[in-house]
């Protein structure tokens, strides 16, 4: 008989879990409070870029996994595609270049002089994986439908007591870890953006320090951003959203004349570790806590999912 995982959370790493697993021909069934376009996973920029993980060293092969899945499904009908990415640092600005060696090899190189743009003391390009959330999410929900997973709409207060019902449970609630495991380190960081009408530019612009990002998808240009921890209001707030595009203009020529077409916040879900683990004599599952790298470590951290998964299960 097929073995029956349930799978909390609907967000990038909760889908990417059932994904890899429904592959595998489990029983999959998805329970969260909230559904795509209503969760933090639809909130994100999102491009592909070691940014919460630089410390911890299980990030790199997370990363790299993320990246070589993304890479074999770019494609019009998933929303990904390789993007070039200007990473540009200030004079003096203390930026730290750790995240080099989290790039697999070939996807990067240092900009001469003459590339450099007005205002930096370096730069550098890269090819990255650009996951266009409004695609993806539901191409995956469509996948797993087709798969025969059941999605199943509820808050869930305790995890002990959907072990009776099924074979494996996997905790992605992202935020939600914070009441439902009692986890206080993990903490949101909202994230505001503005939206732009979109065609301009054509590759994604970052800039850590100022912080400035711009990222062109298909319904926008995506402008960022801010990191704000322990606020806990999806709301943007109007002296921010100002704030956010006299900084990218001030850095992006060309970007002072497109239109505004929206905005968003996002909470990110913040811990200064992902929880990656089974929890101890049960069959439980943690996959939490990836902050603002939750599409660049999904299919990572999903992979190492499905191993533990299988440890449990077989
Ligand atoms: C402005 C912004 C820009 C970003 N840009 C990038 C980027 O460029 N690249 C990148 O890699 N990352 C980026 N991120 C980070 C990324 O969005 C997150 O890391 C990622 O979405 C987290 O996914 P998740 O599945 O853990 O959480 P979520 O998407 O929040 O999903 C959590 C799921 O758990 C459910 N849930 C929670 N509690 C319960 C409960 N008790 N019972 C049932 N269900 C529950 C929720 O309803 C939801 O379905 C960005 C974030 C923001 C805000």
């Amino acid at each position: 008989m097929q073995k029956k995982i349930a799978i909390i959370g609907a967000g990038i790493c909760g889908i990417s879990t059932a994904y890899l697993l429904s592959m595998q021909g489990y029983d999959i069934t998805v329970i969260a409070a909230k559904f795509s376009p209503d969760i933090t996973s639809n909130r994100a920029a999102a491009f592909w870029f070691p940014y919460h993980v630089r410390n911890d060293q299980r990030g790199n092969n997370w990363c790299r996994t993320s990246y070589d899945f993304y890479l074999q499904h770019c494609s019009k009908a998933t929303g990904i595609s390789i993007i070039q990415l200007i990473k540009a640092v200030k004079p003096h600005s203390g930026d730290e270049d750790s995240w080099l060696s989290f790039m697999p090899e070939g996807t990067c190189r240092t900009l001469p002089v003459s590339e450099i743009p007005k205002g930096y003391a370096l730069a550098y390009e890269a090819s990255v994986p650009l996951i266009e959330t409004q695609i993806f999410l539901p191409w995956l929900y469509e996948q797993l439908t087709a798969a025969g997973a059941v999605f199943i709409r509820e808050e869930v207060n305790n995890l002990d007591v959907l072990t009776n019902t099924y074979d494996l449970v996997i905790n992605s609630s992202g935020l939600g870890a914070r009441s439902l495991c009692n986890d206080e380190t993990t903490i949101p960081v909202r994230g505001q953006v503005v939206l732009l009408e979109p065609g301009f530019p054509s590759h994604i612009f970052l800039d850590n320090q100022t912080p400035a990002y711009i990222v062109p998808r298909k319904d926008a240009t995506i402008v960022g951003g801010t990191y704000e921890e322990n606020i806990y209001t999806e709301k943007t707030e109007q002296e921010n959203l100002d704030d956010i595009l006299a900084r990218a203009t001030s850095v992006f020529a060309g970007l002072e004349n497109r239109k505004i077409i929206g905005s968003w916040a996002g909470l990110r879900p913040y811990r200064p570790a992902v929880r990656l683990e089974r929890e101890p004599g049960k069959n439980i599952i943690h996959n939490y806590g990836h902050g603002g790298s939750g599409y660049t470590l999904a299919f990572g951290c999903a992979a190492e999912v499905s191993t533990l998964a299988n440890e449990v299960l077989q």
